[in-house]
């Protein structure tokens, strides 16, 4: 099984907040000028403006009910705020121009670190002509160059905000000690089988394991060997189970294993394997570590505390009869 790491696709929540703070101050600058340009005549450039109040809201309301909508930051605002700020500064000359270092600053703040770079790059990359043939040469080259310093500055400033981010994320929902995944997900990862197996009529299983004496071998051994045996039975787990079940280490020696598209036989069996291959383990020299494991297949009117409940019950009736053995 694979440790699970959190997924990079997920857009982190300050994007939302983030997106929000922008458009809503986006649209709010913009309201005047919109009105401004439409009284003066200038209708191309106040339909722009109109057109990007209009998917600054948009994207605003979105973001007001929790979500993030990149396909309308990134196929609808960003082009409208290039269009509208390369018209400006060709209608406007030097005037128009200030407006393009928001815009490249808007784009890291509306949109990953990755695409906003992208959205930069073709922003400065069209803008460029225009200014040039809009302004003297010597601010031109100069308004080139601020754009391009602003947008290296954000791009390498808010990739490492993402990347701390992520990794605050992996480690909010890994075990320390053995690197498998705390409890954390455990709720959601639980209930994700449920729906899934009620979507697709699949059976579920969980196995859950509880080290045997294992006080015992702490205060027998000491309590560094307590963790070794801990981290190298999290070692084992890791690799004895597919990519697709999920390992949790959810209290001092306990661990849950929840097997997808098994059904309780075929759970029995793996469960029945791991503690033979743990049992032939030399975890401490000269005495032998054993696991006692409870299994339960998911019946159809439980809900994730029932299921993990009757692991749990099976588990202890393990223990009672004796430990070092399975219970389905
Ligand atoms: P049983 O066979 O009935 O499960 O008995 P046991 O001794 O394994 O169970 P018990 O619950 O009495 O003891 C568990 C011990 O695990 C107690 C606790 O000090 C120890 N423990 C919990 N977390 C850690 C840890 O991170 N490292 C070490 N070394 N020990 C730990
Ligand atoms: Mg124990
Ligand atoms: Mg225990």
């Amino acid at each position: 099984m694979e440790v699970r790491q959190y997924n990079t696709q997920e857009r982190p929540d300050f994007l939302v907040k983030s997106t929000q703070g922008v458009v809503l101050t986006a649209a709010l600058m913009l309201t005047p000028f919109t009105i401004n340009n439409l009284i003066q005549g200038r209708y191309l450039l106040g339909a722009f403006t109109l057109l990007i109040l209009t998917l600054c809201f948009t994207s605003a309301w979105f973001c007001h009910r929790g979500h993030y909508h990149f396909k309308i930051n990134l196929f609808g605002i960003t082009p409208a705020i290039i269009i509208a700020i390369v018209t400006a500064v060709h209608q406007l000359g030097v005037a128009g121009s200030y407006w393009a270092t928001l815009g490249v600053i808007a784009f890291y703040f509306i949109l990953p670190p990755k695409p906003a770079a992208v959205a930069n790059f073709i922003f400065i990359a069209i803008i460029f002509p225009t200014a040039w043939g809009a302004l003297e040469p010597a601010i031109a080259v100069r308004f080139f160059a601020v754009l391009l310093g602003i947008s290296f500055f954000i791009f390498f400033s808010i990739s490492e905000i993402y990347k701390q981010h992520y990794l605050l994320k992996s480690q909010a929902i890994t075990d320390n000690l053995t690197g498998l995944n705390n409890r954390s997900l455990l709720q959601s990862s639980l209930e994700n089988a449920i729906s899934q197996s009620h979507r697709s009529n699949t059976p579920m299983a969980i196995l859950i394991l509880d080290i045997d004496n294992f006080k015992m071998i702490n205060d027998q051994f000491g309590h560094d060997v307590g963790d070794k045996v801990l981290r190298e039975s999290g070692s084992l787990l890791a690799k004895s189970f597919r990519s697709s079940d999920t390992v949790f280490r959810i209290g001092g020696e306990e661990f849950l294993v929840l097997i997808y598209n098994t059904d309780k036989a075929n759970a029995f069996i793996v469960a029945e394997e791991f503690r033979q291959e743990y049992e032939q383990l030399s975890l401490i020299d000269g005495h032998t570590v054993t696991i006692s494991i409870g299994v339960s297949s998911l019946q159809s009117d439980m809900n994730w505390e029932q299921w993990m409940k009757q692991s749990d019950k099976n588990m202890y009736f393990a223990k009672n009869k004796g430990r070092n053995q399975v219970i389905a």
